[in-house]
């Protein structure tokens, strides 16, 4: 009896080289901890999805780069020449319910689904293709993340994750690819519907190509879902009917009926339960030449590519796709959003400004943000993005603003408090730093996150300038002017979320700094903390002489992680119909509350009982009433 020859060694040599790169990307956050692991970096369903979405409306989805879309169009012309490579060599998704598929036939418990039930199963892929790219396009964020398994087990259950509906896809994968064979794969995997629909080459080129005529030549406003529609029906259907596609991919695996002795060796081997041993040429839709039939036939050259013994090539052809993708995003820069609102004649004559390092342009999202903030500034004509460099280009008119306006505007300037002053504080030491490679809000909460954790820095400003002005407010008996450059020049900003270490690094220089005269500390207070002054309860009416005041020492209202509560204390105050006037009043010895009232209404007992109350009675700006437990003691 014939014996198998040993497994395919090219594949599994990819296969493992995946699976190790994704173990090194999980842990590598442990011993560096300002790496943010990309799970996604050369996904090329995203990638696909993406160029959908440019196509389609312009805008590249979520964070997806040209990395993606350059692997994306690499398994395109993959799937025409070479059928899907990217499942049987790559996809980890795809490896993984294969391992478990040959768990459960060692215990003889993996069944094939045949028949009318598996032709309806089928069905279920292209509806999940249709919903999916329906909704990438249309909000222009990834949508199979809600219920992606390998995006949910990577991202730990990432925020974008729906967890009932990631939790139902590991929970019908997991025991499911156990039990039926490539359940996955051949029922479930939208990416798997959209390489099909690519291997019926003639059908899908045809259709896009009717699309483009119809839209492009008799310009009817034809919608691209109909072609999304379109696509899925007809992939559906010739899947479901036919099984197989005879023109794509070029190459296939043939059988030569010569040498065959009918051992069947090859039929168990396919991982997609094949029959190859009486064909002469495998045409199957689920064929993804992953070779494993070809490397165990017993038989020398008797199954083949095209007739040709090149054991090596579907693995080869997969590195060579791989590098090709890889080399396409190196070349090319696709544009996140690409938004121009100034007329033609606006747009021939535009300057274009471009600042890359904002750090804060990472998606979609921010892209919109960004170019939403940008065309409220009268000469801009429009933008463009680029999340994978962090860069923007900004189109505007040379005759209304200059490369330094739109600088400017593009910096959003800080004002932070981190700590209030000490007790017995008299002036607060000042510093000015001219800080470079500082340009974002990104940058802003690196710094100021760096400040919030060192003792004796009370509060930072930052203004535009090339180099950026920071001015720092601290206390000079705890730390100089020095140590603050240092601080800011330091490579790396840590900080803790829910008990997890997080790690950023910053590349901060600081060109020079003035040390400024330290300013009193009733100046202090006034410059850096927002006023809070109100009159209430008719004072219009009330004569100015017939109001008492109440001053009471009110040091409270400068720390920081209390900045809304003085205004609940406001609001709850003014529940008294005797106060008329709240104040928080800056002095030398810290803030002072003054509050005047009609002493033939109310009096200095009743209003100490209120600001002592254990709850406050806020009025909400949504005219709800609420109970807020009151922090301040008089
Ligand atoms: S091609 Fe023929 S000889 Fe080779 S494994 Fe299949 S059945 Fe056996
Ligand atoms: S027919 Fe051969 S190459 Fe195709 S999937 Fe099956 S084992 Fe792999």
């Amino acid at each position: 009896m014939a014996k198998a020859k040993r497994n395919n060694k090219y594949r599994m040599a990819l296969q493992w080289t995946v699976f190790g790169l994704l173990v090194l990307m999980l842990i590598r956050p442990l011993f560096d901890r300002s790496y943010i692991a990309d799970i996604e970096a050369y996904c090329p369903f995203g990638g696909i999805q993406a160029f959908g979405s440019y196509l389609a409306s312009n805008t590249l989805a979520c964070t997806m780069t040209t990395s993606q879309i350059g692997m994306g169009l690499a398994l395109i012309a993959g799937i025409f020449l070479f059928s899907k490579l990217f499942c049987s060599h790559i996809c980890p998704i795809g490896t993984f319910t294969e391992w478990l598929g040959r768990l459960g036939r060692k215990y003889k418990m993996n069944f094939v689904v045949t028949g009318i039930a598996d032709r309806l199963l089928r069905v279920l892929k292209y509806g999940l293709l249709f919903v999916t790219v329906f909704y990438t396009v249309t909000d222009s964020e990834l949508f199979c993340r809600i219920f992606d398994p390998y995006y949910a087990v990577f991202s730990g259950f990432g925020h974008d994750v729906v967890p009932l509906y990631a939790g139902l896809a590991l929970l019908l994968v997991i025991p499911g690819s156990f039990f039926v064979r490539q359940l996955w794969c051949k029922y479930l995997c939208p990416l798997s519907a959209a390489s099909n629909i690519f291997t019926y080459g003639i059908v899908f080129l045809g259709l896009i190509g009717l699309y483009a005529v119809l839209v492009l030549v008799f310009g009817l406003a034809i919608s691209w879902v109909w072609l999304l529609a379109a696509l899925s029906i007809a992939g559906m259907l010739l899947e479901t009917t036919r099984l197989g596609s005879r023109l794509l991919p070029l190459v296939k695996v043939t059988r030569n009926a010569d040498t065959c002795t009918s051992c069947r060796i090859c039929d168990k081997a396919c991982p997609m339960a094949i029959r190859i041993s009486d064909q002469p040429r495998v045409d199957h839709i689920d064929c993804h030449l992953c070779g494993d039939c070809v490397a165990k036939c017993p038989e020398p050259d008797t199954l083949n590519y095209n007739r040709r013994n090149m054991k090596w090539l579907p693995a080869t052809a997969t590195i060579l796709l791989i590098a090709i993708g890889i080399t396409f995003a190196a070349v090319t820069d696709i544009p996140t959003i690409s938004l121009k609102w100034g007329d033609e004649q606006q747009m021939a004559k535009a300057a274009v400004y471009q600042q890359s390092g904002l750090k804060n342009v990472k998606c979609y999202g921010s892209s919109m943000s960004f170019a939403t903030h940008m065309e409220s500034l009268p000469g801009v004509l429009g933008v463009e993005t680029f999340v994978s460099g962090h860069s923007v280009k900004v189109y505007y008119d040379p005759e209304v603003l200059d490369d330094n306006a739109i600088r400017e505007a593009i910096f959003t300037p800080v004002s932070r408090i981190f700590a209030a002053p000490e007790t017995r504080t008299e002036s607060v030491a000042v510093a000015e730093f001219l800080i470079d490679q500082f340009f974002d809000p990104l940058d802003s909460r690196m710094l100021t996150m760096r400040f919030g954790q060192t003792p004796g820095i009370y509060a930072m400003e930052t203004r535009f300038g090339e180099p950026v002005h920071a001015v720092v407010y601290f206390d000079p008996r705890r730390i100089d002017a020095g140590r603050i450059k240092s601080l800011i020049e330091e490579k790396k900003t840590k900080w803790e979320v829910d008990g997890k270490q997080n790690e950023a690094r910053t590349n901060f220089r600081v060109a020079g700094f003035t040390e400024k005269q330290a300013v009193p500390l009733a100046q202090y207070l006034s410059l850096v903390y927002e006023p809070i002054a109100m009159d209430f309860n008719s004072t219009a009416t009330t004569p100015s002489d017939s109001a008492d005041t109440l001053l009471l020492p009110f040091a409270a209202a400068a720390e920081p992680e209390l900045a809304d509560m003085p205004w609940y204390l406001l609001s709850h105050i003014s529940n008294n119909p005797g106060v008329t006037k709240f104040e928080v009043v800056p002095g030398a010895d810290g803030f002072s509350l003054r509050l005047c009232y009609l002493p033939k209404v109310t009096d200095r007992d009743e209003i100490m009982e209120q600001l002592n109350a254990p709850q406050l009675k806020v009025h909400m700006s949504d005219g709800t009433e609420q109970m807020v437990d009151n922090p301040f003691r008089f």
